[in-house]
Formats: C-alpha cells, sequence, structure tokens
C-alpha cells in the first residue's frame, strides 16, 4: 500500500500516484491522441477497483473533477485540474465458454479479448482496431465489424462495476435505472471498474478490403451496393490520402484511396458472390479480400497503431450523397480529410435498453483530419461544413475525435432518452464531478 501526500490529502492505493514533474507523470498521462492531452494535478494508476474508488473518495473530499483513462483513443476533453484515473494496468480478461461471456476489467483492449473469446470458438463484438479499449468503446455504443448482424456493443452488456460520484462501489444489471444509460452515455455517470459482455459464435469471417482509386463513382456504387447485402455482411468505406512512404503497399502509395472494408459471417463462397458486383466499381488497386480468422479482423481497417493528433465531426444519415461526400472530404477538401462511412440497419435498427440513439440511421459518416501542421480552425470549418451540407440530424460521440459542442453532444440521442440521460446524470452525478468527456450536463 503507497500512501502519497497530495495537498495536505492522503492517498491511499496500491499503483503509483504521480504529480507533475514526477518521473512517469508525462508517460502516464499520454495515449493515441495526441491532439488533447489530460494534464491533471495528480494521476492515479489504478491496480483494481479499490484503487478506483480511493482516487474519486480523495476528488470528492477535496471537491475535484475526475478524468478516466485507458488507451486515450477518444479524449473529448483533456483534464487541466483535477485527478486522473488510469486503468491502463487494469487489463483482465475472463471468458466463461459455457455462458458465452467475458468479464472485461476497465483497461483491457479488443485485442485481447478477441484472443480469449477465439480459443473457445468465440469473438466479442470489437471494431475496426484491436488497441483501442474495449470498455470505452462499449460506454459510446460500439459500432463494430459485425455490427449488422449483431447490433451495438452496448446491446449486449450483461453487467456493470461502478464507481459513483459518491465513490461507492456498486454493481449494476439490467434492471437497474442507470444500467442503460452507460451503454452510449460515455463516461458521464462514474468509472467503471470491469464490465460482462456477451460473445457471439464467430471463429472465421471472409473478409477484407478492395482498394480503389478515390472516385466519387466508387462512393455512389459502394452505396447502391449497400442496399442489396443481406444482414451478415457488414462494410464501410474509406477516401484517404496515403502518404508516399515505403511503409504503404506500392499499389497505393501517394494515391488518394477509396478501401472498401468487409466483414462477412457466411459461407466464403457467397461472400465472394455477394462482392463480385463492387469490384466493378473501378480500377482495383489491391485486394486482400480472404477467409480469415476473427484474430485477424484488425487486418480488415488496418488502422493505424501509432499515436498521433486528430480531430473529426460525425453524422448519422438517412441517406449519403456521395457527390457532396466527395466534393467537401475527398481529394480536393480544403485540409486533407480522412473520410469513413459505415453501413447501419440491420441489428442495429432494433430496440435496445442502450440509449444509442438514430436506430433508423442507414449510414454513420466520420470525416477526420490529422493536424500535423494543419491549422485547427481550418480542419473545423472543412469538417463543419460537409456536416452541415449533408443535413444528418445526429451525432455518434465514439467517432467524434476532440471537444463537442453541447448541441453535438445532444444529438447523439434520441429525444425521450436525452431528458432521462440529463435527471439521471442530475441525480446520481449533480456537480459534474465526471465532465472530462462527452458531457451530459446535468438536468436543472
Ligand atoms: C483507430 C481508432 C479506431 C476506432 N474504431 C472504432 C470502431 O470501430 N467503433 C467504434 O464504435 N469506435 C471506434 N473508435 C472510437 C473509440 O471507441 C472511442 O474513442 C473510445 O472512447 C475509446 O475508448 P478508450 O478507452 O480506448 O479511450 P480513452 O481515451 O482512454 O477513453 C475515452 C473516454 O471513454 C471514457 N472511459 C474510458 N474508460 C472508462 C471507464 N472505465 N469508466 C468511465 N469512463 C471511461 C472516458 O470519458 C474517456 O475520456 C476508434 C477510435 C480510434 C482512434
Amino acid at each position: 500500500m503507497i500512501d502519497r501526500r497530495e495537498d495536505g490529502e492522503m492517498i491511499h492505493v496500491n499503483g503509483p500516484v504521480l504529480r507533475p514533474g514526477d518521473a512517469g507523470y508525462d508517460e502516464e498521462r499520454t495515449g493515441f491522441q495526441l491532439a488533447e492531452r489530460h494534464r491533471p494535478q495528480v494521476i492515479v494508476r489504478a491496480a483494481g477497483p479499490e484503487d478506483v474508488r480511493a482516487a474519486v473518495a480523495h476528488a470528492a473530499a477535496a471537491n475535484l473533477p475526475v478524468a478516466v483513462q485507458a488507451t486515450g483513443h477518444g479524449v473529448a476533453v483533456p483534464a487541466e485540474e483535477g485527478v486522473l484515473i488510469s486503468t491502463r494496468a487494469m487489463t483482465g480478461v475472463r471468458v466463461d465458454p459455457a455462458a458465452r461471456t467475458a468479464w472485461l476489467e476497465a483497461g483491457a483492449r479488443w485485442g485481447q479479448v478477441i484472443d480469449a473469446a477465439a480459443r473457445h470458438g468465440l469473438a466479442p463484438l470489437s471494431g475496426s482496431s484491436p488497441h483501442v479499449g474495449a470498455v470505452g468503446y462499449t460506454l459510446g455504443g460500439g459500432l463494430g465489424l459485425l455490427a449488422r448482424r449483431y447490433g451495438y456493443a452496448a446491446d449486449h452488456v450483461r453487467a456493470i462495476e461502478l464507481v459513483t460520484a459518491g465513490a461507492r462501489r456498486i454493481r449494476l444489471t439490467p434492471d437497474d435505472e442507470l444500467f442503460p444509460a452507460l451503454l452510449g452515455g460515455g463516461g458521464n455517470f462514474g468509472v467503471v471498474t470491469g464490465m460482462e459482455i456477451g460473445l457471439v459464435p464467430v471463429t472465421r469471417l471472409y473478409g477484407g478490403g478492395l482498394h480503389f482509386p478515390a472516385t466519387a463513382d466508387v462512393l455512389e456504387a459502394w452505396r447502391d451496393w449497400t442496399a442489396t447485402v443481406p444482414d451478415e455482411l457488414t462494410s464501410a468505406i474509406a477516401l484517404a490520402p496515403m502518404p508516399d512512404l515505403p511503409v504503404v503497399p506500392a499499389p497505393l502509395r501517394g494515391r488518394h484511396i477509396a478501401h472498401v472494408r468487409i466483414a462477412y459471417t457466411g459461407d466464403p463462397s457467397v461472400g465472394e458472390r455477394l462482392v463480385a458486383p463492387l469490384r466493378t466499381a473501378g480500377p482495383v488497386l489491391m485486394d486482400t479480400l480472404r477467409e480469415l480468422p476473427y484474430t485477424e479482423s484488425g487486418s480488415i481497417s488496418n488502422d493505424p497503431p501509432f499515436a498521433h493528433a486528430y480531430r473529426s465531426e460525425t453524422a448519422m444519415l438517412g441517406r449519403l450523397d456521395a457527390a457532396t461526400v466527395f466534393d467537401l472530404a475527398g481529394p480536393g477538401a480544403a485540409v486533407p480529410c480522412v473520410l469513413q462511412v459505415r453501413h447501419l440497419g440491420g441489428a442495429l435498427a432494433k430496440p435496445s435498453p442502450a440509449v444509442v440513439g438514430h436506430r433508423d440511421a442507414e449510414y454513420a459518416l466520420y470525416v477526420l483530419s490529422v493536424l500535423d501542421g494543419h491549422d485547427p480552425a481550418a480542419v473545423e470549418e472543412t469538417h463543419r461544413r460537409l456536416v452541415g451540407a449533408l443535413g444528418g440530424s445526429g451525432t455518434f460521440l465514439n467517432f467524434h475525435y476532440g471537444p463537442a459542442t453541447a448541441e453535438q453532444v445532444r444529438a447523439a440521442y434520441d429525444a425521450d432518452a436525452w431528458l432521462r440521460l440529463t435527471r439521471l446524470k442530475a441525480g446520481h452525478d449533480p456537480d459534474n464531478m465526471f465532465r472530462f468527456n462527452h458531457n451530459i450536463a446535468p438536468a436543472r
């Protein structure tokens, strides 16, 4: 047990306590997103749920706000004060094959969960990158590779262990009023120390990517094709400028590409037939479609594994205006953009207790720019212009990287869910202790 004196207060925890200037402080606060980095008065690197409770109790006694970080992929609002609870060391994953569930500690990454589940012929509803934190992703809804077949990751949560603003450790199950609020409501209601999720019987996929030169025609062809596919097929398209570097496969180097990403859970020969019409959308520069184990599902999108600085905006859409998207976020955009559109529908449209909104949307779009020397104001302006032109009425906050406006947060939820969320926040965190997130302000 390490006790460290912090401004006259003692924090009794097993993990290290770090302040500005301490060795390890900078490393602990730095995650994947380099545009927004927490700079708190104190970091508690929690060794377990009891450390989380002690850190929240310390914050409550000193009237300090609390931020939480697992991997730093989704920092929304950086903490400039208060206590940062780092869950990085809480990485336990326990699979119950008979119940088809897994218990995840707060800092577990999808890659670990995928590997642990695969040993039992099961898979979690993970997303494009195995490096993302499973709990943070699920609290934001979780739109994954098998989404049209099984729904949002948040639809499959069975139990949650939480440390509340009052520093109480509680276990929530679907009968609890607060339970659905966490499933899409992010980290607004406390610090989740662990979560039980359902797993699905998937071991292999037909999947991978088709790469074309980026054109509005390819985007349009993908959009029209999505109207023809069954729920077992989930796909996305990304338009992105590829650097002219040796790490990029030669056919893509230095080009603006359209990358169609596919995950199909049925028979591979049927998958091949379903994808065949897409191959005529343009000249195929690279084709990585194949039968693959779910443990290699991260290769489908091939997201960058290295930390960098980025910003994005999102839109949930009923229809996709390919020409407008291409004009405003394609190769001619005012600042370089990575555009991604994911096909929704299927199980995503089914009602669920989780507060994830816009279940009737057909596409989730996000436009992202690497900050890399670009003026953040110009980036923001470019993103706003696109989202405004598309007229999408909703947002999906997991894909909103960087601070969101109050209106953008509200736009993630259906009206009745928003009312419930703001009332629950007023009841459970009236002082908004958990405010370094896509924040749901307490109802007055
Ligand atoms: C490369 C990349 C790929 C992605 N792919 C997908 C995808 O396919 N589908 C999808 O839906 N999203 C995706 N995301 C978005 C991702 O799910 C969110 O950014 C998510 O918030 C990341 O969670 P984290 O714990 O890894 O990140 P962190 O930055 O550590 O956490 C993000 C936020 O989540 C909250 N949080 C995290 N842990 C806890 C906790 N234990 N208790 C309370 N609050 C907590 C906090 O508010 C925290 O600020 C992707 C992001 C990136 C960068």
